[in-house]
């Protein structure tokens, strides 16, 4: 053995070791390769390294230098490929970093919800709070306390879904005007968003359960001037700087005097359209100062505390808002409509 033909076994392995060690798609395969390479029994290395002995004195230094270059080099080559097995499991699947993401779905929040926080942040702004109530109400709160007459169509069978003899599903939300009342000491500032059930049919215009928000104010000194300027500035807010608002007289049990609110069409601006049914007003809500009978109801005096309420339906505001023509799309829980209104 002469010390050229040492130095060429070793460049001849180191050549073709690469290949080799890269090729190994496993563990196993990698063991195998390195076995076959630098093994202490069976390695190649290992044994050209035990052909040392054959060659002369002088050359040995040299020839075991250049052994060792090729021992280091292939090492390194193999923990490389080691930790490059670990990290991707072996043979598993291998990650295509370009490959297009699955295509999720988002849920957006329905837009009567969208009508109803809006609501609920614009009124905020003024210092009022959310108070809740019961869907199934006992019929005193519903009506008797509310100054209903007991003649008053709205207990009729038709209109109102009795649970039991004195409960009903609420019709509207302003028994937690009552409740609230009863609860808390006035001042009072409260926003009351909730479910209502009527024995309406289901139509276009019309839908047997739906959202109502109601706003009560109570405090001593309050006037029907509060109510304008505060339901004014709210039609503003929602529905653009420009928006004029007008006061049509009107009635309800539980406020005296009432008014129900129109806003100008913000479609035609007021020029007649059919969204507004060429009169250039869209009705909005309905409101009034409580009714002296309803805050004796709650146990206060009303001699010495006034307040106003109103009350809208923000499913018909939604409708109005998009210019959607009937109600029932609202309900249909169709994701390709409710996914347009995420914000
Ligand atoms: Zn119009």
């Amino acid at each position: 053995m002469t010390l050229d033909d040492f130095t060429s076994a070793c460049s001849a392995l180191a050549a073709e070791a690469p290949a080799r060690i890269a090729a190994a798609d496993s563990l196993d395969a990698w063991t195998a390769v390195r076995n076959d390479l630098v093994g202490r029994t069976a390695g190649r290395l290992t044994a050209i390294m035990g052909t040392l002995g054959e060659i002369p004195k002088e050359d040995r230094r040299v020839a075991g230098q250049a052994a060792n270059a090729v021992k280091v080099e292939l090492e390194r080559l193999l923990d490389e490929r080691q930790a490059e097995l670990a990290t991707s499991r072996g043979a598993g699947p291998q990650i295509d970093g370009t490959m297009p993401s699955r295509v999720t779905w988002q849920g957006a929040r329905h837009p009567v919800t969208l009508v109803v926080d809006e609501i609920i942040e614009i009124f905020r702004e003024l210092g009022f709070t959310v108070a809740l109530g019961p869907e199934a109400e006992h019929a005193w709160y519903n009506f008797g306390a509310l100054n209903f007459p007991a003649d008053h169509p709205a207990m009729d069978l038709h209109d109102t879904l009795y649970l039991g003899k004195d409960t009903v599903l609420r019709t509207h939300t302003s028994p937690v005007q009552v409740r609230t009342l009863q609860a808390y000491p006035p001042p009072v500032r409260v926003l009351i968003p909730g479910t209502v059930h009527r024995r309406d049919p289901f139509d276009a215009s019309h839908a047997p359960a739906f959202a109502q928000v109601e706003g009560l104010v109570v405090d001593e000194g309050i006037t029907f001037a509060d109510l304008k300027a505060t339901l004014s500035h709210f039609a503003r807010r929602f529905f653009g700087a420009g928006t004029k608002t007008r006061f049509r007289p009107s009635y309800f049990p539980f406020t005296e005097p009432s008014a129900e609110m129109d806003v100008s069409c913000g479609v035609c601006g007021g020029s007649g359209c059919s969204v507004c049914k060429q009169s250039g007003w869209i009705e909005i809500l309905g409101s009034g100062l409580v009714h002296p009978a309803v805050l004796e109801s709650a146990g206060l005096d009303s001699t010495r505390f006034t307040g106003w309420a109103f009350g809208l339906g923000p499913g018909r505001t939604a409708l109005a808002r998009h210019g959607i023509p009937d109600i029932r799309i609202l309900y249909d829980s169709d994701v390709r409509f409710l996914e347009q209104f995420s914000r």
